[in-house]
């Protein structure tokens, strides 16, 4: 045990790497303490495969370091900032080093400690992004080209992806040959949406519970009665020499086949040709740039196209903090925003997929309640657009992925849900992207067997996704047709009779009101602690 008076180490359970500067550089460097908040533990009804994950992982992440020496504590505390109050207190810590925590109202309290001195010792806030962390961009550095963004001529929208993309990839260096990118352009997406006919995705790599996970496992089903889900089956990577697997495992087996089947999906295939990395990625357990590297070195050696290694650049270098950057740029704005006015409670469905009969939703909600995890497209044109074609509010669907996908926390679900899926805030999306049951049906074999007919749009038998669909257009014209990427769709509305609008329109109000439940599934406590 190091004597009193050593530096103190905060290492949140998104920060699960001795690289990060949370972590002293060697034992005799500093004090670690990892801390298991009660607060965010009741905050909402987890999913009890998230508990077993980040538990374990924090867990397996303590005894690592202890098994090298390391000075560790784990704590369980009220909070996260009352627990590393006791451990500064208790150790006589004489400064205390953390990352940026990745939740808006957490940040701030993290920030308001370092400048008011709450905690009585000096607090070092460090940078979750640059080389080697949690993000590639610094936090500054994302403000900063947020802020050097203006809407252009025709466009609603603030901050385009494509542009931050290719700022990235220009930084970067990566996937560009004298200043342009490598195959004539930045993105490949047109090449990327095929539906696998015959061709079966590869086994999945699965990692079984060794011994601390599962006393987690035992441990979550004793003391948290409100979860969703089961520990059961429970085979997700909790420690750095997983994520590493899991990685090689991708490269090795799926990577060639990932960018033509990213859209696609099929009933009883959860996990296609995905990486299913963001999970260890978001704990710390590797790093996006781990990501990218992996991915051009398979493209240098020939093990994966350009559409293939360029769609997996774009998900990590892209997206991923594209989303991190505007969450950092919107908060605490982006929380509350609701431009399309949805109201509605989130169907019971979404916790209990038996009691639908839309085959997609069924089996979409079914794989999330099962294992923590539904893919990209699943989450934005089935379980997205139906929030969206349903008018939910968007908070109580951004509470459902955040408790629901293991690899969720509010940095990344929140402008995915209300940004992507809900057109909630459309300071960062081209356009809503609302689908009809055409979408499916294209991308997927769910519409073979559903009980409901694609084709159709009113009546008993026709696909719910289709009147609800229309129904929305309709109902949100005055706004949409302003957007040139959806305008024209109008165009086929006004061609039907009154008849036929009325009955779609009877048809999606008769869905709604079935739909809405007379109160939430669960109460949603105070989120930020
Ligand atoms: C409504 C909705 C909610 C989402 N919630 C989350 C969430 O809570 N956590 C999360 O990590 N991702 C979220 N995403 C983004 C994306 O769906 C997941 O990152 C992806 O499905 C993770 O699976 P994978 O690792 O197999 O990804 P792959 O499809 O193999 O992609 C590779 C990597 O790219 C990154 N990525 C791709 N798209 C995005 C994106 N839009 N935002 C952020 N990262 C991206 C992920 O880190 C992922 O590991 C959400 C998307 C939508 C539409
Ligand atoms: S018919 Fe409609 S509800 Fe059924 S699977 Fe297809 S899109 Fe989903």
């Amino acid at each position: 045990m190091l004597s009193r008076g050593a530096p103190a180490y905060f290492v949140g359970p998104w920060d699960l790497n001795r690289a990060y500067p949370c972590v002293p550089s060697s034992p005799d460097a500093g004090t670690v303490v990892l801390i298991e908040s009660e607060a965010k533990g009741a905050a909402l009804p987890w999913h009890a495969k998230k508990l077993v994950l980040v538990l374990s992982a924090m867990r397996h992440f303590a005894t690592e370091l202890e098994r090298d020496g390391f000075d560790v504590t784990v704590l369980r505390a009220p909070s996260y900032l009352e627990g590393i109050r006791r451990h500064v207190e208790a150790r006589g810590s004489s400064e205390l080093h953390a990352m940026r925590p990745r939740e808006h109202a957490l940040d701030l309290r993290f920030v308001r400690a370092a400048e008011d001195g709450t905690l009585d010792v000096p607090l070092h806030l460090h940078d979750d992004g640059g080389e080697g962390r949690p993000f590639l961009l610094g936090r500054e550095e994302a403000a900063r080209w947020c802020a050097s963004q203006k809407p252009r001529r025709g466009e609603l929208q603030r901050w385009r992806q494509d542009r931050f993309y290719a700022h990235v990839r220009q930084k970067t260096g990566w996937l560009m040959e004298g200043g342009k990118p490598v195959g004539g352009k930045y993105s490949f997406d047109a090449d990327n949406r095929n539906v696998p006919k015959g061709t079966r995705p590869p086994k999945r790599l699965r990692f079984s519970p060794d011994a601390i996970t599962e006393r987690t496992m035992r441990r979550v089903t004793r003391d948290f009665p409100r979860v969703w889900g089961s520990v059961e089956g429970f085979d997700w990577p909790v420690t750095r020499d997983d994520a590493r697997r899991a990685l090689e495992h991708f490269f090795t087996d799926c990577a060639k086949d990932f960018g033509p089947f990213q859209d696609a999906m099929l009933e009883d295939e959860p996990w296609m040709w995905h990486a299913l990395l963001s999970v260890p990625l978001n704990l710390g357990l590797i790093t996006p740039q781990e990501m990218v590297e992996a991915a051009l070195a398979a493209y240098d050696r020939g093990a994966m196209p350009i559409a293939s290694c360029e769609g997996f650049v774009r998900q990590v270098a892209g997206w991923r903090e594209f989303m991190r950057a505007v969450y950092w740029a919107r908060m605490p704005t982006m929380r509350e925003a609701n431009e399309l006015g949805g109201k509605r409670r989130l169907p019971t469905f979404y916790w209990e997929p038996e009691t639908t009969d839309l085959r997609c939703v069924r089996s979409a909600v079914g794989q999330v309640r099962d294992t923590g995890y539904a893919h990209h497209i699943q989450r934005l044109m089935v379980l997205g657009n139906l929030g969206l074609l349903y008018g939910v509010d968007p908070l109580e669907l951004s509470h459902w992925f955040w408790a629901g996908f293991v690899d969720a926390y509010e940095w990344v679900e929140l402008p995915n849900v209300h940004g992507m899926a809900l057109y909630a805030d459309p300071t960062f999306t081209t356009k809503p992207y609302a689908a009809s049951g055409a979408y499916v049906h294209r991308m997927s074999d769910h519409c073979r067997e559903c009980r409901y007919d694609v084709k159709q749009r009113v009546g008993d038998e026709a696909c719910p996704f289709n009147a609800l669909y229309w129904d929305f257009l309709a109902k949100h014209r005055e706004r949409l047709e302003r957007n040139p990427r959806v305008r024209a769709l109008f165009g086929t509305w006004d061609r039907w009779d009154e008849g036929h609008r009325d009955e779609i329109r009877t048809r999606a109000q008769a869905l709604r009101e079935a739909w809405e439940p007379s109160e939430s599934y669960g109460e949603f406590a105070d989120d930020d602690a």
